[in-house]
């Protein structure tokens, strides 16, 4: 059986944790074999540097996109590769689209740069859809609890809105990997639109 690897993407609370945890559950529920799991935190180092990057402001750009891709290069190894070979599709909170889209897009490294330190990270092991869950930045305030702002979030809506249209740029070129869905719909009319996407990847 092929199995599939699939990401969600999105700016920071755009939806995806939620979708991933939805989506997992559509799939078990279906009795569809999958794992959920999450950049960065898929793997013990994952987590390390997720609270590392959360409780340090002011790292550079280049350190943030190595940090997260020595996580990508665990995680792809241990637990992704692992899963697909064993017969389980992939839910992934994030991948390679977030280093492009943060640390190209959002932070201005060279996008070419990241595209080559991602490919060794992930070893050629990309996702066979990107799902973007694409919201206007301004709809996010409604959303954030006050405590909820890590060191990222607190770049900014400009930041953040260069992300937005940098996963837009991203999906426009690779239509056939990325999908765009309108994340700013209910939790529901979203987890409806993900199902029906996935499910040629699922099904065949
Ligand atoms: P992300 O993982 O992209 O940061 P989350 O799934 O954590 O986003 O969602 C951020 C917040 O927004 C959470 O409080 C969640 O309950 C809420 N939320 C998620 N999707 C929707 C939606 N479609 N409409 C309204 N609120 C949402």
């Amino acid at each position: 059986m092929m199995t599939s690897f699939i990401a969600l993407e999105g700016i920071d609370g755009s939806g995806k944790t939620t979708q991933a945890a939805l989506l997992y559950e559509f799939l078990s529920s279906n009795g569809v074999d999958s794992i959920l799991t999450q950049e960065p935190g898929g793997t013990p180092l994952g987590l390390s540097i997720s609270q590392f990057i959360k409780s340090n402001r002011g790292i550079t750009a280049l350190t943030e996109s190595l940090l997260f891709n020595a996580d990508r290069a665990e995680h792809v190894e241990k637990i992704i590769r692992p899963a697909l070979i064993n017969g389980s599709h992939v839910i992934c909170d994030r991948f390679v689209g977030s280093t492009l889209a943060y640390q190209g897009y959002g932070r201005g490294l060279s996008l070419d740069k990241l595209v080559n330190l991602c490919d060794e990270a992930c070893r050629g092991l990309y996702p066979i859809i990107n799902i973007l869950l694409d919201i206007p930045v301004h709809t996010l305030d409604s959303r954030r609890g006050a405590g909820n702002r890590d060191a990222i979030e607190a770049s900014g809506a400009t930041f953040l809105d260069r992300v937005r249209k940098g996963y837009l740029e991203l999906a426009g070129r690779s239509p056939s990997h990325w999908a765009i869905v309108d994340g700013s719909q209910s939790i529901t009319e979203v987890s409806i639109e993900i199902q029906r996407l996935v499910r040629p990847y699922i099904y065949g």
